[in-house]
């Protein structure tokens, strides 16, 4: 057997690499250093050749003690494990499918989305019940949108957006987020392909139902587009019904509630939120 193999089978690569858990690394290699130390009080040699061992299994197969991963995210704080989150946060954002809608921090967005949605004609008063739904001629326009919108339309609309040559952009699926990338740095994620497709063709019905559009900033334009997509009852990927659900979301060291919509067809995932964050908020 040659030594790659061998590393091939003891690698765990789903605790490795870009999915390395770093609040597990930590953890794993201060026990590593204690165990050592006490070999080393015991023989010297043994800690030493100890602590190599142990950093040697951390580094190929993410962590020592077994079972790391689920105990820090049962015991480690919320708080801590946010921070070493690699989910991707989008840097020079493009606006549409950042979370801006649900900001609470210094760059809370002051954009009533419902009533500005109401003004262009896209959401009103639902007929049967005491809610908002979408208008059937936003609807019509919008499916119809959906359809045209294909992966070169996706790229020349968020390049306009940020002032930029389409070719620059690259679309590109990372796990739970699907992500638009320029030169490496991530400018927008979204929760699946076809959320991304439904975002940008919202974005185009609006823009001829908007007074004042040139005045949106691309954070305005994420929100309203967000805003609308969570009335999307038709699957952008694959045409199936699409239903709401509380369900889990898990990174490599945590797990939360969200509020999910999904495809019932595919599965694509069409709009998430942070179920605290929705619980907050004000009424
Ligand atoms: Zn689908």
């Amino acid at each position: 057997m040659t030594r790659s193999t061998l590393l091939d089978r003891v690698r765990q690569p789903e605790y490795t690499g870009e999915n390395r858990c770093v609040p597990c690394t930590v953890v794993n290699v201060l026990i590593a250093a204690a165990t050592s130390l006490v070999l080393g009080i015991v023989w010297v040699p043994l800690g030493l050749v100890s602590f190599v061992v142990f950093a040697g299994v951390i580094y190929t197969r993410g962590y020592l003690v077994p079972g790391t991963p689920t105990l820090t995210k049962r015991y480690l704080p919320d708080r801590v494990l946010r921070w070493f989150d690699k989910e991707p946060t989008p840097r020079d954002e493009v606006g549409v499918g950042g979370d801006a809608m649900f900001d609470t921090g210094d760059e809370t967005i002051e954009l009533d989305v419902e009533a500005v949605l109401q003004g262009a004609r896209a959401l009103e008063q639902c007929e049967d019940v005491d809610d908002l739904c979408l208008t059937d001629d936003f609807e019509t326009a919008w499916t119809r949108e959906i359809q045209r919108t294909d992966d070169a339309v996706v790229r020349r609309r968020l390049a306009a957006m940020l002032g930029i040559d389409a070719d620059r952009i690259s679309l590109a699926d990372r796990g739970r987020w699907f992500v638009a990338n320029v030169g490496g740095t991530y400018v927008g994620r979204w929760e699946s392909h076809g959320a991304l497709v439904a975002d940008v063709a919202a974005d185009t019905v609006l823009e001829d139902r908007i007074d004042d559009w040139d005045a949106l900033a691309n954070d305005h334009r994420s929100a309203l587009a967000r805003g609308i997509r969570v009335y999307l009852d038709q699957c952008p990927d694959c045409g199936g019904a699409v239903q709401f659900n509380q369900e889990t979301a898990e990174s490599c060291c945590r797990s939360w509630d969200v509020l999910v919509t999904r495809c019932d067809d595919c599965g694509s995932r069409l709009f998430e939120v942070d179920l605290s964050t929705v619980e907050e908020a004000p009424a």
